[in-house]
């Protein structure tokens, strides 16, 4: 870690004096380090693999996004994915992350998934063949005259082209599998699948701790298998070009992130109202500047 340079934030403002105490429990740092996958070697020297209770070292810092993200719910025991965000997105994301590590690097960047993009890529096959279809179904579907032979043969031309419509959908889905099941087999032999976590995850001014709960929740909707497909908005606090998610209906990890952040606000348990209050900040400039498409309300 020697070449990396960071400052620490205020940690009363961030939420780790708070919960630095919590997460320095040995059965707790053992648990999140096996359940969450930490990669050994890169968590050595600086990032705290020694000095794992020091919240001014990003190891410190990722148990306490853990920590928020398992414990606050006030029965945080039940995980029943029936029940709020707040009571399953812990064991969400330990189930995502079965077959991915977790590292920690230097670079300014907040976190990023690899190994998903076969996931995504079938999804987004799935996605683009379902639009496909709705659309030719649409343009398939016209006014017929009423008077016979004409009603009769248009109704036939319209049976033919939804016909043609379908059977091309199912082979463009049935591409998307041989294609991301081809595409699996490379990445398992190049790939380590794993989330990276950079400097602005464990100290950047957005990434108090339930801010970095957040980001767990957003790289493991990734692992499911939604990618960005949008472009920022105009104007956005991300920048521009690629991030993006279309629109909230996508239901993608800048929804998830924001959601997550949204039930903090609401029933977050063994917090601050400061931190309650910032959580909700978060997600409103998600909701603002991360869908290409303005979800068109803000939590308030
Ligand atoms: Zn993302």
């Amino acid at each position: 870690m020697a070449d990396c340079e960071y400052s620490v934030p205020d940690k009363d403002v961030s939420g780790d004096n708070l919960y630095g105490p919590r997460s320095c429990y040995q059965p707790f740092v053992d648990w999140a380090w096996n359940s969450y996958h930490f990669d050994s070697d890169w968590w050595q020297d600086g990032w705290g693999f020694d000095d794992c209770c020091n919240t001014d070292k990003p190891l410190a810092r990722a148990f306490n996004g853990l920590w928020v993200l398992n414990y606050s719910a006030e029965d945080y025991q039940n995980e029943d994915y029936g029940s709020s965000m707040l009571h399953w997105a812990g064991r969400y994301v330990r189930e995502q992350m079965s077959g991915y590590v977790l590292r920690a690097t230097c670079g300014d960047k907040i976190a990023t998934t690899f190994g998903a993009g076969c996931t995504q890529y079938r999804n987004d096959v799935k996605w683009d063949c379902t639009r496909y279809q709705r659309d030719g179904y649409e343009s398939c579907s016209w006014e017929c005259c009423d008077w016979w032979p004409c009603s009769w043969l248009c109704e036939a031309v319209s049976w033919v082209c939804k016909g043609w419509i379908w059977l091309t959908t199912q082979t463009c889905v049935a591409w998307g599998y041989v294609a991301s099941w081809f595409c699996t087999i490379g990445n398992e032999i190049a790939t380590t699948k794993r989330i990276e976590l950079y400097l602005n995850f464990f100290y950047g001014s957005q990434k108090d701790v339930p801010g970095r709960a957040s980001t767990f929740v957003h790289e493991c909707r990734h692992i499911a298998g939604k990618s960005h497909r949008g472009t920022f908005p105009p104007g956005s606090g991300y920048g521009s070009g690629d991030g993006a998610d279309e629109s909230w209906e996508y239901d993608g990890a800048w929804r998830w992130q924001a959601v997550w952040l949204w039930w903090f606000y609401v029933d977050g348990k063994r917090t601050t109202q400061a931190l309650r209050d910032k959580a909700k900040d978060n997600a409103n400039f998600i909701i603002q500047n991360a869908f290409s498409a303005n979800p068109g309300f803000i939590i308030s």
